[in-house]
């Protein structure tokens, strides 16, 4: 078998997408050229922590950075599930993970921007193998096959990619009415190790342990609302997180200023044109309820790295690779984008007859172990992985 199909990466964005892709396939021996439109600094100061799930893990220690990271991850080892128009409420616990993630006891962990992407920059900075190109946007015309023959382009650009628009792919997108604001908060009075999603008329909200007293909260409703409140002073904000938290849960400080995003549902169909890839959020993206983003992301990077591994193998062609990747991709990319919205739709309503529904929904989850298993295994493999047997 041919082990020398060593080829040239050019990837646009050195978000936690692009960043994690290049090294990963500079250590399968490719040459990687990245480019960002920001500066190194201004790639370390987002302030977003990212609830990450066992697909995650199982890149990241493939990729042997699980273990540097470790320090940085807080674990939680319970999930608290509220509806609060039904009163209804569900856990679930390490028993409801499948056999393969137990080992790692936690259900998921919170990562914060910062270190993540420190330690991926760090070691792209060290790789003979990648040049890096920050403080540069990329805005050249998108080239023809012949003229890149042997380079593979990499659309990391994130949701608003130049590179996807100028190539001409497909895209589809619709926007929600929900927006999301977030914050850093400290909390008293919350389980120890514990992450909660409650779900609101207005809409969704995640909040996330991100150690000690620390919390990351993500709280979706209409966006107009989430830019009033991350706009009102401290005081009113920490009032009206209190008034709508579980009762035993109070807010003492805002530890960051809060931001408020706009939500969108977003798809292109196919993920390749020529020699163009997209990966990440150039290419899908969806509501954060669930914390599915950026674990969406890196399930692209895993999936892609498992082809140019063939590629490199020689049993792959250079022909087969970007139709097998879109190919690849589909079932997951539109199980989580479609459950993600029925979530948002199921739940963000006072819909008399939806509450009976929801009412039972959460009672069965309460109460049935199994339907847990299965929701947790979407919710942290994918769906696609309820399927097929998840690797050790
Ligand atoms: C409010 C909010 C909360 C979230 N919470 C979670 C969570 O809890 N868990 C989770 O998993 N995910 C979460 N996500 C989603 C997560 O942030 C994204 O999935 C992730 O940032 C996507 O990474 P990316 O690298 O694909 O894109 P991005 O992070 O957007 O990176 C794209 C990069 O491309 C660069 N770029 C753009 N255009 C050009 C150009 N022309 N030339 C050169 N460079 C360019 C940009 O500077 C940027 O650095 C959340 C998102 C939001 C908005």
């Amino acid at each position: 078998m041919a082990t020398t199909d060593l080829r040239r990466f050019r990837i646009v964005g050195a978000g936690p997408t692009g960043a994690l892709l290049a090294l990963g396939l500079a250590r399968q021996g490719h040459s990687v050229d990245l480019i960002d439109a920001l500066p190194r600094q201004a790639l370390l100061d987002r302030s977003r922590a990212y609830a990450m799930t066992h697909s995650s893990r199982r890149l990241l220690q493939r990729l042997e950075l699980w273990s540097d990271l470790s320090p940085e991850l807080t674990p939680f080892t319970a999930l608290r599930l509220d509806d609060r128009a039904t009163h209804q409420t569900a856990w679930f616990t390490l028993n409801d993970l499948n056999d393969a993630n137990r080992k790692a006891e936690a259900i998921g962990w919170i990562l914060d921007h910062r270190p993540l992407m420190r330690l991926l920059l760090d070691h792209l900075e060290q790789s003979p193998r990648v040049a890096l190109r920050f403080g540069v946007a990329d805005n050249a015309p998108f080239a023809s096959p012949a003229s890149v023959s042997g380079e593979w382009m990499i659309a990391a650009d994130g949701p608003r990619s130049s590179l996807r628009e100028r190539s001409g792919v497909l895209y589809w997108s619709h926007r929600y009415q929900q927006g999301c604001l977030t914050a850093k908060v400290r909390l008293r009075g919350a389980e120890p190790f514990t992450a909660y999603e409650l779900f609101r008329p207005e809409g969704p909200m995640a909040v996330l342990p991100l150690g000690e007293d620390r919390y990351q909260v993500v709280w979706s409703a209409p966006i107009s609302l989430c830019r009033d409140r991350a706009g009102s002073n401290s005081m009113e904000l920490l009032s009206a997180l209190t008034a709508i938290l579980p009762e035993e849960l109070s807010v003492t400080e805002l530890l960051d200023r809060p931001g408020a995003f706009p939500l969108e549902l977003s798809f292109a169909p196919r993920l390749d044109r020529h020699r163009l890839l997209l990966v990440g959020e150039s290419g899908h993206r969806c509501h954060p309820v669930g914390g599915q983003g950026l674990n969406l992301c890196w399930r692209d990077v895993s999936d892609l790295l498992d082809l140019t591994q063939q590629l490199r193998n020689g049993v792959l062609t250079s022909r087969a690779l970007p139709r097998r990747y879109t190919r690849r991709r589909r079932l997951d990319l539109l199980g989580v984008l479609l459950a993600t919205d029925l979530l948002i739709r199921f739940f963000s309503n006072r819909h008399l007859l939806l509450l009976p529904l929801r009412r039972l929904a959460l009672v069965a989850l309460a109460q049935l172990g199994w339907l847990r298993r299965l929701s947790l295994s979407a919710m942290t493999d994918g769906p696609g992985t309820l399927l097929r047997s998840l690797p050790e």
